[in-house]
């Protein structure tokens, strides 16, 4: 460890000052200490928010969810109106880290998490994302975990996030609030993927503070669920994952929300697939055919080819675990 300051923002005003200022906000800590401990990151000053007053679940006036920023992931995982009304969030949250983690680890720093890319926690291999310009070591290294879906050369690491791709699959906003006021971003606008400029991953402006995360209104009846495809059952990070959410009135899909995770450089929402679903009776074919789209644009690395097949199967296998539920 190296020497830094931390202080306690009474306030969010406080803590927005304190952000301008070059601050680094640090609420559970989940990711950001052990980035810390490895030296992969360096902040001189540490802003701790966790007593800011943003940790409630509250259905919006148009019967959305909103998340706290600091509400907990076991907090938000065993929120009635959560499992009730959005189970693909509440099993997203429950299949990741673990149960310790999850007591700790806020919505907002979830999807603030970063990668998991082994290069980027070694301070000794060259990596774009820690190291503009470096280079990156999983290119020609071992990238079985790593992204086939919006890669570019500098960067082919994916987004560890289980929550973000069920808040991706129902296209959820994030609330940030700033020196000039609020303002609302989608998460797909959110998350940036690494192009030329990998170390960028948030559409945050300095000193701006994720405040919530909210999820839109979406018909009723909707059914949905999350599943995870990993290595071991518990404490591991997804190879593929798929949130479906499905809306079916008179025996017809009238809406789909289909997201993909442990393959993307940010949570990948699969538009092909919700077309070829919107429409359609539910059938056993339909799943096989919505799901053939779910990796087009794959492009696979050397120790990761395995992602383009498994993604298919994982999609269609959760079309049918939702469409066929009750
Ligand atoms: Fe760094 Fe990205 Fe390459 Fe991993 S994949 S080494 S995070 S540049």
């Amino acid at each position: 460890m190296y020497p830094f300051s931390i202080t306690k923002a009474p306030s969010t005003r406080q803590a927005l000052n304190a952000g301008l200022r070059g601050g680094r906000y640090i609420a559970g800590g989940t990711t950001l200490v052990d980035l810390m401990r490895e030296t992969v990151e360096r902040p001189d000053t540490l802003v701790d928010i966790s007593g800011l007053p943003l940790r409630d679940v509250t259905v919006t006036e148009r019967g959305g969810l909103r998340f706290g920023a600091l509400v907990t992931m076991s907090e938000a995982a065993a929120h009635r109106k959560v499992r009730t009304t959005y189970p693909v969030v509440s099993q997203a949250l429950e299949l990741s880290a673990s149960a310790q983690l999850r007591n700790m680890a806020t919505i907002g720093g979830n999807i603030m998490q970063r990668t998991r890319c082994t290069y980027f926690r070694d301070v000794t291999a060259d990596c774009n994302k820690r190291e503009p310009g470096s280079g990156c070591a999983a290119r020609e290294g071992f990238n079985r975990s790593h992204a086939i879906l919006g890669t570019s050369d500098a960067c082919v690491a994916n987004h560890p996030s289980d929550a973000a791709v069920a808040f991706a699959a129902l296209e959820a906003r994030v609330h940030v609030l700033g020196p000039d006021g609020e303002r609302t971003v989608p998460i797909a606008d959110f998350l940036l993927r690494p192009g030329s400029t990998p170390s960028s991953e948030q559409a945050l402006r300095k000193g701006e503070l994720i405040i919530a995360v909210e999820i839109p209104a979406h018909p009723r009846p909707l059914k949905s669920g999350y599943l995870k495809v990993r290595d071991r059952q518990s404490y591991e990070f997804a190879l593929t994952s798929a949130a479906v959410a499905l809306h079916v009135r008179g025996g017809v899909i009238r809406e789909a929300k289909v997201a993909a995770g442990g393959v993307g450089t940010v949570p990948w929402k699969l538009p092909a697939v919700e077309r070829a679903l919107v429409g359609e009776r539910p059938s056993e074919r339909l799943w096989a055919v919505a799901a053939a789209h779910a990796a087009e644009g794959a492009r696979p690395l050397t120790h990761n080819r395995f992602k383009v097949e498994l993604l298919k199967r994982t999609v269609e296998r959760q079309l049918r675990i939702v469409g066929e539920s009750r």
